[in-house]
């Protein structure tokens, strides 16, 4: 066999699947919320990523919200509105200011206001004020606690 049948080396592979095809090639609606889930593993945080050529890995809903809806505002973030981060349906997103999105959000002192339990689930009813903000009195004295205990 001579050299001239060996595959061309540098020949360009198949053309790249533009990341919204292959995100949306992934997606289920969930018949209940209508929340649009993917067969992505979420990150930590509860966010889908997905790889984009030269932008590295974006945000799922992101790239829905921007092909579906628009691009988003300067200085405003995407909330969920159906509270399911996984979930990347434009219909479910909505472009807010940081300080809307953390006040209505998942976040821990959001979620502490909104139930008055705090991130470890102890009552907050007999919490204590102090300066930046409320404490919870169980958590202070497990710290306390700690802070005795320490070897
Ligand atoms: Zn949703
Ligand atoms: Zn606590």
């Amino acid at each position: 066999m001579s050299d001239d049948m060996q595959p061309i080396k540098g020949r360009p592979g198949p053309t790249p699947i533009p990341a919204i095809d292959r995100l949306m090639r992934r997606v289920t609606a969930d018949a209940v919320t209508g929340c649009w889930l993917t067969t992505y593993k979420p990150m930590s945080a509860g966010y889908v990523l997905v790889g984009v050529a030269d932008q590295g890995k974006v945000l799922g809903h992101r790239l829905t919200y921007e092909h579906y809806r628009g691009p988003i505002p300067e200085g405003l973030e995407l909330d969920h509105l159906c509270r399911n981060r996984a979930c990347v349906s434009p219909l479910h997103l909505e472009a807010v200011t940081r300080r809307v999105n953390m006040a209505r959000g998942d976040h821990p002192s959001a979620i502490t206001k909104r139930t008055n339990i705090c991130r470890r689930g102890h009552s907050m009813a007999d919490a204590l004020v102090e300066s930046r903000g409320r404490r919870c009195r169980t958590c202070r004295r497990e710290s306390n606690r700690r802070w005795r205990d320490r070897t």
